[in-house]
């Protein structure tokens, strides 16, 4: 007893310590880390506040992806802003100083008298692999802030070399001045007191003969965080007025630009799924009720995401990863082709309900009913079910091939043939033992895959985009939807049609325009020519004759 008494003082001791320890081991790193983090959102929304009031597009990055030179005090930088417009760079530190020392892009400016545009050089940071136009030589190869580039004809030069630049002040706004909107023409523009479209072409003659600015329109949403980067890109080689984020700003506002700009010569690039197309394409329609029909834009896509079928019909590929540089797109769009394309009107009025107004929407691609359009509408309910779940691209693949094949068992489309009437221009068409029907404007469907053609076993009638006419095909079922989808085989070819009618006589079915995807209760639906949106095509092979607004067929 005596023994424990002796002893227990130098246990509570350790035990003490033990505690101290523990509390210091544990509780003051989580309280640092804390302390950090505070400080950094802190940091982050002061930085937000003062981007917002910026005279340049800062865009604040924790770590440059090339070496890296701050503007103000030269220094190699490893963090800090970057405007995407002009290129200036800066760490936290001098920040301040650059927005307040450091001109941006000027986006609208008076021009001389004597028309000359000057070069506006930006020192430093100059892109990989850009050679100088003195002596041809690399530019941006020592590690230090130095050699310059002209944010509007994007020609680099040795800061050495400058002396020896023939015409070191004329700037002729490079490769893409047929697309670039000056400086000086929004000036004019502004200071009109008519605004006139014949006022415009005047004001247009200064852009020179083949001027057709772009609009640029992308969705940040679509496709893997690709549209920030592009907005980067295309405001660094455009001028950054010109070029809008679908998440700041909806189309119609956007399209309003091209009511400044002479008629007909305007064109719009949508960046993003065909869904976003849709939504311009909508917008532009709403152009021409508010009287605005001059001033419609031709219609341009450089698809994000996956599988995009319009896009993919007009030439520009099902969904664009970053293949090929920016500068190639735009490339694509000066040697583009104009085609016309018909839109359409589905009416869907449910039975019985005469007093709610029957659905209207619309429609580029397709319509359908039964397993494809089942199995868009699985995948779409489990998806607004648990979203996290299908963040991933590769889960989505599975998950959509998994209901696919559910399908399979359950045959939720069994015998729609005689479930449903079809009428083409007004006549009854006999149907064959079906359990689905998809109605085509495009020659794609389902991802890449050309329906109507098929495998080209057979002779079939000819499709256009601007005929006026839809495909109307049959498929016997999920196995054969997929079948077709991996070209082991056609869908039964019902007709071509000015205006296809079906009539749901009994039951729920699934249902789909342009991928999106609804349940519906016995109903007619009757799609009708809406209008036509002009867009411009990608033709892979080289052609001799430049004449852009030949139409051709696709
Ligand atoms: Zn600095
Ligand atoms: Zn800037
Ligand atoms: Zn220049
Ligand atoms: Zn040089």
């Amino acid at each position: 007893f005596l023994h424990l008494q002796h002893c227990f003082p130098a246990q509570t001791l350790f035990a003490w310590s033990l505690l101290v320890w523990t509390f210091a081991a544990v509780i003051v790193p989580v309280v640092i880390t804390l302390w950090c983090s505070i400080q950094r959102s802190k940091r982050k929304t002061h930085m937000k506040q003062f981007f917002r009031q910026s005279r340049h597009g800062w865009h604040y990055t924790d770590l440059f992806s090339k070496p890296t030179y701050c503007c103000v005090c030269s220094q190699h930088i490893l963090q800090g802003a970057f405007c995407d417009g002009c290129g200036v760079c800066a760490d936290e530190q001098c920040l301040r100083r650059a927005d307040r020392e450091l001109s941006c892009k000027e986006i609208m400016a008076p021009s001389r008298a004597d028309g000359v545009v000057f070069h506006r050089w930006v020192r430093g940071n100059v892109p990989l692999a850009s050679y100088c136009v003195v002596c041809k030589q690399q530019c941006g190869t020592q590690p230090k802030l130095c050699d310059l580039r002209c944010v509007w004809c994007q020609t680099t030069v040795h800061d050495e070399c400058m002396d020896s630049l023939l015409d070191a002040t004329q700037c002729n706004l490079g490769e893409f001045h047929n697309l670039i909107i000056p400086p000086h023409y929004l000036y004019q523009v502004n200071k009109l007191r008519r605004r006139h479209a014949d006022e415009y072409k005047k004001l247009a003659m200064d852009c020179g003969d083949g001027w057709t600015p772009i609009l640029v329109l992308a969705n940040t949403r679509s496709g893997n965080n690709m549209g920030e980067a592009l907005l980067g890109e295309f405001r660094s080689l455009l001028n950054p007025v010109q070029v809008f984020d679908l998440s700041q700003l909806a189309p119609a506002k956007a399209l309003q630009l091209c009511t400044l700009l002479p008629p007909g010569c305007v064109r719009v690039l949508v960046c993003g799924g065909d869904g976003t197309v849709g939504w311009v394409l909508d917008a532009i329609d709403s152009m021409k009720l508010k009287g605005q029909d001059q001033f419609i834009p031709r219609v341009t896509i450089l698809p994000l995401g996956t599988g995009n079928d319009l896009s993919n019909t007009l030439g520009w590929g099902a969904g664009y990863a970053g293949e090929i540089p920016v500068e190639q797109v735009l490339r694509n769009i000066l040697d583009a082709g104009v085609v016309k394309m018909d839109r359409w009107k589905v009416q869907v009025s449910s039975k019985g309900l005469s007093i709610r107004k029957p659905k209207v929407l619309s429609m580029n691609n397709y319509f359908s009913v039964g397993p494809d359009a089942l199995m868009a509408l699985n995948f779409h309910t489990h998806r607004e079910k648990t979203p996290s779940f299908f963040s991933s691209r590769i889960i989505n693949k599975a998950v959509y091939f998994l209901y696919g094949t559910k399908d399979c068992l359950v045959q939720e489309c069994k015998d729609l043939d005689k479930r449903i009437e079809l009428e083409l221009d007004g006549e009854r068409v006999a149907l064959p033992s079906l359990e689905g029907i998809i109605v085509c404007n495009i020659g794609y469907w389902g991802g890449g895959c050309r329906l109507w053609e098929g495998m080209g076993d057979e002779p079939c009638p000819p499709t256009r985009l601007d005929d006026g006419l839809l495909e109307v095909m049959g498929v016997f079922g999920s196995f054969h939807c997929a079948q077709i989808q991996v070209k082991l085989a056609n869908p039964v070819r019902l007709g071509q049609a000015h205006t296809v009618r079906l009539v749901l006589k009994s039951s729920t079915m699934p249902m789909q325009v342009d991928g999106e995807p609804w349940a519906q209760g016995p109903c007619t639906i009757t799609i009708t020519h809406k209008t036509q949106a002009l867009m411009l095509y990608h033709s892979s092979e080289q052609t001799d004759d430049d004449d852009d607004e030949s139409e051709v067929e696709l």
